[in-house]
């Protein structure tokens, strides 16, 4: 069905179907019909590649992702929408429709059960309730997707795509700068959704490294980085001492042996010195 981006279509098709918005569920439908297929082709939908979309609504961007990849899965929580799916996106047969909560599914398996052979890249509208826990969920799995192509709030866009040692970055950009690269790719107002949020959205794409850094334990080094960054308009020194209960003296000669200033606070640290930072801190800290 291609006019699903039509207002009036909506409305009548969900009339139809009894359906009323879930606020809870962040249920915002895309109205502009020129962002799904931009999301699908920098989304890696194309020949030889096998899509998971994430929460398809009354499947908008899975119309554009069936047309031009081999093979879709889609995962849906709100039961009440399948009927709709089976409607609007009848003519294709390489869709698969789960209704399921994306955080309890076992997407490893899921990838080796369904797209083998296949490349494997994520896109998604996603509901902004579950926007952190459900890109972490898929980063720290270490899925073997080759993309993430994503809308989010703005804000949260501005956070997750920022460069490290910038006042945006946080302990969620450092954990998307290790196992990806970041970018924001264009900005979607509020009048693109029905209904519209408060807020304004943007697209962005994390590219999957092949290669994460180097760092004497993954575990230990994101407690470490969720430490020192719980403060973060502190000093790194304080944030060590403070949330990793690391005597203050002890913590300053960690910071000072990491090549990081006494006064510099977390959001100033790249990449290589956090690494060099949770180096440091297991030589003294971890028997
Ligand atoms: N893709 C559609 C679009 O762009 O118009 C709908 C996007 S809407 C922002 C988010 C969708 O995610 C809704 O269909 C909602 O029901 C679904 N959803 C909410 N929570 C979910 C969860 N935990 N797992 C899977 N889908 C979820």
């Amino acid at each position: 069905m291609d006019n699903l981006y039509d207002p009036a279509v909506i409305k009548s098709l969900l009339n139809r179907h009894g359906f009323t918005f879930s606020k809870r569920l962040g249920q915002n439908f895309l109205i502009n019909p020129s962002v799904c297929p931009k999301i699908a082709e920098l989304g890696n939908a194309r020949a030889g590649f096998g899509i998971i979309e994430i929460g398809p609504g009354i499947g908008v961007l899975t119309n554009e992702l069936c047309k031009r990849a081999e093979k879709v899965i889609a995962i849906e929580l709100d039961q009440r929408l399948l009927p709709i799916l089976s409607e609007t996106l009848s003519e294709y047969h390489n869709l698969k429709i789960i209704n399921a909560d994306i955080l309890d599914v076992d997407l490893k398996e899921l990838i080796a059960e369904e797209f083998s052979g296949l490349s494997v890249a994520i896109c998604a509208n996603l509901p902004y309730y579950i926007t952190s826990p459900v890109i972490m969920k898929l980063l720290e799995s270490r899925l073997p997707v080759v993309s993430i192509t994503t809308m989010v709030q703005r804000e949260a866009a501005d956070r997750l795509c920022a460069p490290l040692g910038s006042r945006e970055s946080g302990a969620v950009t450092v954990a998307v700068d290790f196992y990806s690269e970041a970018e924001r790719l264009f900005n979607v107002g509020r009048g693109s959704f029905m209904p519209p949020p408060n807020v304004d959205s943007s697209v962005i794409r994390l590219m999957i490294r092949e290669k994460t850094p180097n760092v004497p334990n993954e575990e230990l080094f994101f407690r470490l980085v969720r430490g020192i960054f719980t403060q973060r308009r502190k000093t790194v020194v304080n944030g060590l001492s403070g949330s990793m209960g690391v005597e203050k003296q002890l913590a300053s000669e960690i910071i000072s042996a990491s090549g990081i200033s006494l006064t510099a606070r977390p959001e100033e640290l790249k990449m290589p010195e956090l690494i060099r930072l949770c180096e440091e801190y297991c030589r003294r800290c971890v028997k």
